[in-house]
Order: C-alpha cells, then structure tokens, then sequence
C-alpha cells in the first residue's frame, strides 16, 4: 500500500477513506492517532493489524462532545462523567464509562465498557463531524513504540501500512491522554496525562484512586511493554548535580556509545549523541518520545535520560512513561553513599 502525507487543508481523501472503513493517521493534541469508524469492527480491526496491537488491548473512541459521549453510553450519564467532560472537554482527559451497543466488542477489548475523549485539535475534530462517527483511535505507532508526536514519527512506523498521514505539526502535548475510570466508585485513574490528579479529585471535590497503590486494579493493555526505544533506557533519577555528574561518568565508562537526554547544562559533559530537555515538566512530557526517536535512530548503546521525578500536573505522567521505558533506574541514595545501578 502506497503512503501519502496529507495537508491539513485537504482532508477529502481521508474523509472519503473513514467513511468507506479505513484508517487514517491523524494529528490530536497529546500524540498521533490512527484513527478508523469506531462503530465498524472490520474497519477497527485495521487498526489492530496495522499497530500490531494485541487484540485484548482496548481503543480509545473520541467524539466531538458530550452528545457523543451520550451516544455511545449505556444507561444514564454518571454524575462525575458530567462534571469532568464539562471541565475538561475538548482536552487531553480520557473517561471509561458502560457501553452501549453502538461500540463492537472489538474496540472495548470485549469488556462492557468504553473509553471516550473529546480531543481539542481542530483536525481531529473536522474529521470526527465529517464522518459523523465516532473514530476509535490510539496512538500511530507500531505496537510497544513509543508514541508518535511527529508526522516523520508515524511515517517512520506506518508507511506502506496505511493509506493515509495527516499532518498537523508538532503535538502539543506528547503525552497520551489521562485515563480516569467512571465505571467504578470511586472513580480511578487508570493512566496519569495532562490533566493532573490534583485537577480530577479538585473537579470533582472527591478523592481519585491510583490502582496498584490503593487497589488491584489495573487497566487492560497496561500489562504490555510500552513507549520503549530499541536501546535500552537509563533513568537518572537524582537532584543534586554532584550526584548526576558522578552517574553520568560511570555511565559512559560502562556504555561508551551512550546517547543523553537532559536539561541543556549537562551537555558540557557528553560529546556523544546529546537531545535537551526544556526546563518546565511540560517541556519533558512534549519531548520525551521525539527525543527517544531521535536518538535511537543513531544507535546508541543506551540512552540516559536524567530527569527528577516530580507528582505535580503532569509530572506523574512523565514519570510513569519513563519508569515503563526505562530498563534501570538510578537514585539517590544519601550524600555518602555512591549511586547504585
Ligand atoms: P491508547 O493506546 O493510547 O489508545 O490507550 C488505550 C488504553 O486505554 C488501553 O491500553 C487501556 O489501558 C485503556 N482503555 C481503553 N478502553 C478501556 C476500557 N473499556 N476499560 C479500561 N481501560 C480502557
Ligand atoms: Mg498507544
């Protein structure tokens, strides 16, 4: 299959292709999508082979607003589902609600609920009102990649896959979205995003529970390798600069073809393959994956990611994607102690 990339302001031919059962790479404000009529099964289980996405691994349906919420729902719309699409929507907040029969099975991961997101770029949008459809849609990326932020990103992945790449520039998040459970009291937050936990539980004047933490639950399709580049991923998990400096050293004497991923001031430490993290955790969360893509194009023999974990807005969510990328994680362990690897 030939792959053509298309200007945001020709989106014809995908519409055409969305609305015969295709998939159509499109951008979104957190990351890419591969996108396809959420309520077509054969044209969903496109998707699935395209990704190379485990069958059992649910997509995300995404509606203009809260109608299409309600279309897509099983029996009435829960109180805090109103309160959070309200506060939230069109935004980077993702709501597991019932479903009602409008969703195959094959989306839904066989379970009795959906995922629904209202996605706030106007791309997104034009395509959602165009087809007038749901379009179950995650990330544009080979399955276990990590997620495309960048049209050459999804490109890199899908090409020869899928007939069309809508471009819409740089995402402006770069992270998926938040997860938050409704289908459950109290309600859950299945997978940490933009919308900061602070946010949900201040939103809905109740507290949010982090599964694994405070219950077994785990969302489906988590249990699977994520977000990963080929070379294994190191995480620099420290504060103090004399401590990052020592890591960083003992580092390239073990990994002397190693890549680094960190604020711009360490670059006086490492000649090799170098990407900067901005200075805001927003920076982070907007880099992280085009700077994994980056750097593992050059082959390195790992890649070094210092960053501190914070747990405010969207820190949770940097960290939880580093902690599933990385392959070893180095901390702090007192001013004496030297780090451990
Ligand atoms: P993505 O890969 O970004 O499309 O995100 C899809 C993720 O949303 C899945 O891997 C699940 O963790 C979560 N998800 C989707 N549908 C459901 C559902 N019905 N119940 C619980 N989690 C879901
Ligand atoms: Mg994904």
């Amino acid at each position: 299959m030939i792959t053509e990339i298309l200007r945001g302001d020709n989106l014809s031919p995908a519409i055409d292709a969305l609305k015969k059962g295709e998939v159509v790479a499109f951008p979104t404000e957190t990351v890419y999508g591969l996108g396809a009529d959420a309520t077509n099964s054969r044209a969903c289980q496109k998707i699935f082979e395209a990704k190379g996405r485990p069958s059992d691994n649910p997509l995300i349906v995404h509606v203009l607003d809260i109608k299409g919420l309600e279309s897509v729902l099983a029996g009435s719309m829960p109180k805090a589902a109103a309160v959070l699409t309200e506060k939230f929507w069109p935004g980077p907040l993702t709501v597991i609600v019932p479903s009602n029969d409008t969703i195959p099975p094959l989306v839904r991961g066989f379970m009795p609920t959906v995922a629904v997101r209202s996605p706030s770029h106007l791309i997104a949008r034009a395509l959602i009102a165009a087809v007038n459809r749901p379009l179950a849609a995650p990330s544009a990326n080979r399955s276990g990649r990590p997620s495309p932020t960048r049209v050459k990103d999804v490109w890199q992945d899908l090409h020869g896959r899928i007939p069309y790449i809508i471009d819409g520039g740089d995402s402006l998040v770069g992270l998926e979205s938040t997860i938050v459970d409704l289908s459950v009291v109290p309600p859950l937050l299945l997978r940490p995003g933009f919308i900061g936990l602070e946010m949900l539980e201040s939103a809905l004047g109740e507290r949010v529970l982090i599964p694994g933490a405070e219950t077994p639950h785990k969302a489906p399709g988590m249990k699977y390798r994520h977000y990963a580049p080929r070379a294994p991923v190191i995480w620099i998990n420290m504060r103090e600069d004399h401590h990052i400096e020592r890591a960083i050293v003992r580092l390239q004497k073990k990994f002397p073809n190693m890549a680094l991923m960190a604020p711009g001031k360490w670059q006086r430490m490492h000649s090799g393959s170098f990407v900067t993290l901005g200075d805001t955790t927003e920076d982070m969360a907007r880099q992280l994956f085009s700077g994994f893509r980056e750097l593992d194009q050059r082959k390195p023999d790992a890649i070094v990611v210092v960053w501190e974990e914070n747990d405010r807005g969207v820190g949770l969510a940097v960290a939880n994607r580093l902690g599933k990328a990385a392959a070893l994680e180095v901390k702090e362990e007192g001013p004496e102690k030297q780090v451990t690897e």
